[in-house]
């Protein structure tokens, strides 16, 4: 396989190839992204393959626009439209319940799924181009540093995805933080959980929470 390596301008032919089941190295703010259809197993079985990650380690579900959250999780607590509202776009990952239409490969068979917004206008373009949510983990090989430039990521990818979308260097360069909105007390009430920390800080989720 030759991995075409595209410009900004060709978003859309990027969008194509994620909408037929290819993969795509994607820019966002954080690190460059490994993209497929999030829909498609057999896609996302790919992003798999091509980066040498374990199965039992799920994906994030990247999305324009935080409207599409309903889309893909169910019982999605108050708290969430609240921080989507102050973090979004940006280097902010939720797990939320997700609904049947997200496949178990995305997850590792788990009932949540992580959801993010990115801040990277190129990166919402070809996603909203796509019209499908990109499953996307950190466009590295396994094991190696997560890419911040175009470059990089061909270094590790070349010859095993289909394209890479140069959108420059990531202005982040730090994974998005995680946070867990999937346990709730006797009372119904939601307790957040940090996951991973990341490019927003603790102390900010804290004041939205
Ligand atoms: P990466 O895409 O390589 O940055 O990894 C995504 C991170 O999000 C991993 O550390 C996962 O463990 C975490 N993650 C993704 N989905 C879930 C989920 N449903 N539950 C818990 N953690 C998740
Ligand atoms: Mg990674």
């Amino acid at each position: 396989m030759r991995t075409n390596l595209l410009t900004v301008n060709e978003f859309e032919a990027a969008a194509r190839i994620i909408r037929v089941g290819g993969l795509v190295g994607i820019p966002t703010e954080t690190v460059y992204g490994l993209g497929a259809n999030g829909l498609n197993p057999l896609a996302v079985g790919r992003i798999f393959q091509a980066k040498g990650r374990p199965q039992d380690n799920p994906l994030i579900l990247h999305i324009p626009e935080s409207s599409w959250l309903e889309r893909y999780c169910e019982d999605i607590p108050e708290a969430a439209w609240r921080l989507a509202k102050r973090f979004w776009p940006g280097p902010l990952t939720m797990i939320l319940r997700r609904k049947p239409i997200v496949p178990d490969v995305v997850t590792a068979g788990l009932d949540t799924v992580g959801m993010r917004c990115p801040a990277h206008s190129v990166c919402r373009a070809v996603i909203q181009a796509a019209e499908v949510p990109v499953a996307a983990p950190s466009g590295n090989l396994s094991g190696k540093p997560s890419p911040t430039t175009a470059r990089h990521m061909l270094d590790d990818m070349d010859g095993r995805i289909n394209a890479i979308l140069d959108g420059g260097d990531c202005q982040v360069g730090v994974e998005s933080t995680v946070l867990s909105l999937c346990q709730r007390d006797m009372d119904g009430k939601i307790l957040p959980r940090l996951l991973r920390p990341g490019a927003v800080p603790l102390e900010q989720l804290r004041e939205t929470l």
